[in-house]
């Protein structure tokens, strides 16, 4: 045997699990196609929300908040994480109603949120002007991470501190089974032997799967986000912001503004169908879908329409049927995990997906409410169910509540 784990893919979601599997003493090989944290992982807005629409992605999006402001003291290399807070903001009565939900159901699982006045947003953010009427909440535990590639290199150190080598340029070609069991990997380099799997391919990890004859219900969908120039409009200390009616966030970054959003038409893109070398640089972005977002909240934010953009980026999600993660052991292939099904939170609960699945692995018992993100938890599913669902959950991800998903 080579390793105890081998994973797949050195994003966010890959180096947390190959970090906490070390944690644990098991020796572990990482493989990346690209450089680690190149594809969705580098490209992210960096927000983590606590607020979140059941108990158990609460309960990960919480424990990720912590083990992110303390990962110094566990992982033994530093992390920058700003305590910024973040707002949730509702301009229709519709969309008050449901953040009044969301105040009512978060507490109720230990969620720190509080309703927010308007004074206290004029207060408190420079960039947005409420229009008197606006419904916040509160969520003084939400923090970011100005450069979401921070959290790559943070992992990446604590691994190489604990032994755990992380290979990149190397994709995995193969996943070879041998009497109903994957029992390792191929590189073009080299096959590496190793009685656990983990797939944590991002926007690949349907194809990764299938090398192994596995099967993963996501769909992997486009988001995007732009950074303007900076400009003194935008106070660099202050909160997060969602505006949730017009499903747009926004934050301090880089001196400038972080715009993104869920836009109502957005666009599937399986890597199954393009080049086999396809890469998140080849993604078409558009910035028309982000100048639509903020004209919606231009009366409150004007910033965002008028600055200039210094940077426009976007990447793949990996949205799943249910809008929960997919993470846990492959059915009926024993040796391959998978860690996906990120919905847009995979780089906020990363930290927390990877501990759990740590745990999974290396115990043999699934952490409390972990079954329920099982892979094969949906049965068969046709590709166009499976796409026409996640993107559903996509143009949801701030209501979820009127679901009829
Ligand atoms: C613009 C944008 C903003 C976002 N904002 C946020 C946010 O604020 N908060 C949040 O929580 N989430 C956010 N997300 C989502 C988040 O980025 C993803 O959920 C998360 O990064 C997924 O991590 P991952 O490790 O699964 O995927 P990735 O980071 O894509 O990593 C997967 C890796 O697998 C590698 N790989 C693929 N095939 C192979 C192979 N055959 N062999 C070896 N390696 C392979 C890839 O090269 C890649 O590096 C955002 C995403 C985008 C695009």
């Amino acid at each position: 045997m080579d390793a105890d784990v081998v994973v797949i893919g050195a994003g966010a979601m890959g180096l947390s699990t190959a970090l906490h599997c070390a944690l644990s003493g098991r020796s572990v090989v990482v493989l990346e196609r690209h450089t680690p944290g190149s594809q969705a992982s580098g490209r992210a807005a960096g927000l983590f929300k606590s607020v979140q629409a059941d108990e158990l992605r609460t309960r990960l999006a919480r424990r990720s908040i912590t083990r992110a402001a303390t990962f110094t003291e566990w992982a033994g290399t530093p992390l920058a994480v700003a305590s910024s807070g973040s707002f949730l903001i509702a301009r229709t009565p519709q969309h008050r109603e449901y953040l009044e939900h969301e105040l009512a159901q978060s507490r109720r699982w230990g969620a720190d949120v509080r309703e927010a006045t308007p004074a206290q947003l004029a207060e408190r953010l420079s960039y947005y002007s409420p229009a008197g009427d606006d419904f916040a909440l509160w969520c003084p535990e939400d923090v970011y991470i100005e450069e979401p590639v921070s959290l790559i290199q943070a992992c990446m150190a604590a691994c190489q501190r604990l032994g755990a080598v992380v290979a990149e340029h190397e994709p995995v070609v193969g996943i070879p089974v041998t009497a109903g069991r994957v029992v390792g990997v191929e590189t073009e380099r080299r096959s590496i032997t190793a009685p656990v799997v983990v797939d944590a391919a991002g926007g690949w990890v349907r194809q990764v799967a299938e090398l192994a004859g596995a099967s993963v219900p996501v769909a992997p969908v486009r988001h995007q986000l732009l950074i303007t120039a900076p400009t003194t409009q935008v106070r660099p200390g202050d909160p997060i912001a969602r505006v949730v009616d017009a499903a747009v966030y926004l934050r301090p970054a880089r001196g400038g503004l972080m715009v993104g959003g869920f836009e109502p038409e957005p666009l599937a893109l399986d890597p199954r169908d393009q080049a086999a070398s396809f890469s998140t640089d080849e993604l078409p972005l558009d910035l028309g879908v982000l100048r639509h977002m903020t004209a919606q909240v231009t009366h409150e934010v004007p910033v965002a329409s008028t600055a200039p953009v210094a940077e426009h980026r976007g990447g793949l999600f990996t949205m799943s049927p249910d809008g929960r993660f997919v993470a846990g052991p492959a059915p009926d292939l024993p040796g391959l995990w998978v860690a996906s099904g990120c919905n847009g939170s995979g780089f906020s609960s990363s930290l927390a997906i990877g501990e759990a699945l740590a745990t999974w692995i290396t115990t043999g018992a699934a952490p409390a409410g972990l079954a329920a993100l099982s892979p094969g938890r949906f049965g068969p599913l046709p590709d166009d169910a499976l796409v026409s669902r996640g993107l559903w959950q996509y143009t949801h991800y701030y209501d979820p509540v009127t679901s009829a998903a």
